[in-house]
C-alpha cells in the first residue's frame, strides 16, 4: 500500500529512529509519505489531512530533528484548536522527541495562568497552545514569538469554526518572515485558502482524495444470509470475535437504535453513536470507544463521519452499504498503518444486486455461516 517501506529513507537521526520505533511507527503512512519529506526540507505546507492520518507525526518529527539544541527561546509553536488537541499533539511529540531529548509543553485556556508562567520560566522550546491563551501570554510579555522558526497551524478548519482566525493572523504577523509555516486542515474552505495565500512561501500543497483509501489489505467476508436469520448471525459473530474492538454499521438511525437495545439486552457491551448527539456526548463516547479492551460501537454512517479510531479490529456491515464509496469508506476504519484489519458483511438476497457489483470491485470472501 505504501510505497516508502521505512522512515529510515528520510535520512533521520538514529534517535528519532529509535523513538519511532519504540511507539510502533514501522512505515509512514499515505499523508507522511506524501509530505514528510518536503517538512524536513524546511519547505512551508499546506496538507488537507484528517485526524487518523498521522498528520502530527509529520509536524513532529520535522521539529524534533530540525531544532537547534544549542539556542534557547521558543523555536517551535503549535497551535491547536482545543484543549484535548493541544495535549494529544504534545503528548506525540514527546514521545518522538523521547531519545533526543526533546519535551514540548502545552499552553491552553481554561488552565491557571500562574501554573504556565512556572512551566514557561523553565524554557521550553517547543510549546503547543490553544490560540486565546497564547495570545494572553504574548500581551503580558511571557511568551515571546521573536525565536520561533517553526509555526504549526493544526486543524485550521476547526480554528476558523471556533473564531479564532483573527488569533491566527496576529500570530502570524508576528512570527519571523524565515519561519517555515505548516497548516493542517480537514477541509479547505476559502478563508483557510486565503490565509496560506498571504502567509506561506510557495508552499507544498497536500490533498488527499478519499479515492485514495486502499483496502486491499484489509480481510474482507461476506455471509449470505436470510434476513430473519440477520440478529442471530451478528450474535454468533460477536461471541466468536469477543475480545475485540468492533464497529458494526446500520443503514439508519433507527435501526441503529433498536439493534443497540437488543445487544445491551443480551449483556454486550455497547454503545450507541447518533448523528443527532451534543457534540459533549459524542466525545463520551468516542472516548470509550477508544480505550483499551474489546468494546462494541453500533453507528450509522453519518454519525460516524470524521470518526477516527486508530485500532479498530472489526467492521461489520450488519446493513450491506448501498454503493461502492461508503462500503470502502466504512470498511477503511480497521487495518490503519499497516495493522490487520477485518471487516465483515452480512448480504441478504435484498442486498444481492448492490452486493454484486461491490465485490466486482473488491476482493470479498464468500463464507457460509455455520
Ligand atoms: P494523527 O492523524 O496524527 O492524529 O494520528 C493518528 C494515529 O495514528 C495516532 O494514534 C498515531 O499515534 C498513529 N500513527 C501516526 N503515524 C503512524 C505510523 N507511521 N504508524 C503507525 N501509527 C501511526
Amino acid at each position: 500500500m505504501f510505497k516508502i517501506e521505512s522512515f529510515s529513507a528520510y535520512g533521520l537521526s538514529s534517535e528519532t529512529l529509535r523513538s519511532l520505533e519504540r511507539i510502533g511507527y514501522v512505515r509512514p503512512s499515505l499523508v507522511q509519505e506524501k509530505a514528510l519529506g518536503h517538512a524536513l526540507d524546511g519547505k512551508d505546507l499546506i496538507c488537507q489531512a484528517k485526524t487518523g492520518s498521522g498528520k502530527t507525526a509529520i509536524f513532529a518529527i520535522t521539529i524534533v530533528e530540525r531544532i537547534d539544541a544549542g539556542s534557547s527561546g521558543i523555536q517551535a509553536l503549535v497551535l491547536a484548536p482545543t484543549r484535548e488537541l493541544a495535549i494529544q499533539v504534545t503528548n506525540e511529540i514527546n514521545r518522538i522527541g523521547y531519545y533526543r531529548g526533546i519535551k514540548a509543553i502545552t499552553i491552553y485556556g481554561g488552565q491557571d495562568i500562574r501554573v504556565q508562567f512556572k512551566k514557561l520560566k523553565e524554557k521550553p522550546r517547543v510549546i503547543v497552545c490553544t490560540p486565546g491563551r497564547l495570545l494572553d501570554h504574548v500581551r503580558r510579555g511571557s511568551i515571546k514569538l521573536d525565536d520561533v522558526r517553526f509555526l504549526v497551524i493544526d486543524e485550521a478548519d476547526k480554528m476558523l469554526e471556533i473564531g479564532f482566525l483573527d488569533d491566527i493572523r496576529f500570530v502570524l504577523r508576528r512570527v519571523s518572515d524565515d519561519a517555515q509555516l505548516m497548516l493542517f486542515s480537514a477541509t479547505m474552505p476559502s478563508e483557510i485558502i486565503q490565509l496560506a495565500k498571504n502567509y506561506l512561501k510557495n508552499p507544498y500543497v497536500l490533498r488527499i482524495s478519499e479515492d485514495e483509501l486502499s483496502v486491499d489489505h484489509i480481510h474482507q467476508v461476506a455471509y449470505k444470509v436470510k434476513e430473519r436469520e440477520k440478529l442471530r448471525a451478528l450474535i454468533n459473530l460477536l461471541y466468536r470475535n469477543k475480545s475485540k474492538k468492533i464497529l458494526i454499521f446500520t443503514n439508519t438511525k433507527k435501526f441503529g437504535k433498536y439493534l443497540f437495545s437488543k445487544l445491551k439486552d443480551k449483556g454486550f457491551y455497547v454503545r450507541f453513536l447518533s448523528g443527532d448527539l451534543k457534540q459533549e456526548t459524542r466525545e463520551k463516547i468516542l472516548y470509550w470507544f477508544r480505550r483499551k479492551g474489546s468494546r462494541i460501537l453500533v453507528a450509522s454512517d453519518v454519525a460516524s463521519r470524521g470518526l477516527d479510531i486508530v485500532d479498530i479490529d472489526l467492521i461489520i456491515n450488519y446493513d450491506f452499504p448501498r454503493y461502492d464509496k461508503l462500503y470502502v469508506h466504512r470498511i477503511g476504519r480497521t487495518g490503519r498503518f499497516g495493522r490487520a484489519g477485518f471487516a465483515i458483511s452480512l448480504v441478504t438476497p435484498l442486498d444481492e444486486k448492490y452486493f454484486q457489483l461491490i465485490k466486482s470491485r473488491n476482493n470479498i470472501e464468500i463464507k457460509n455461516l455455520r
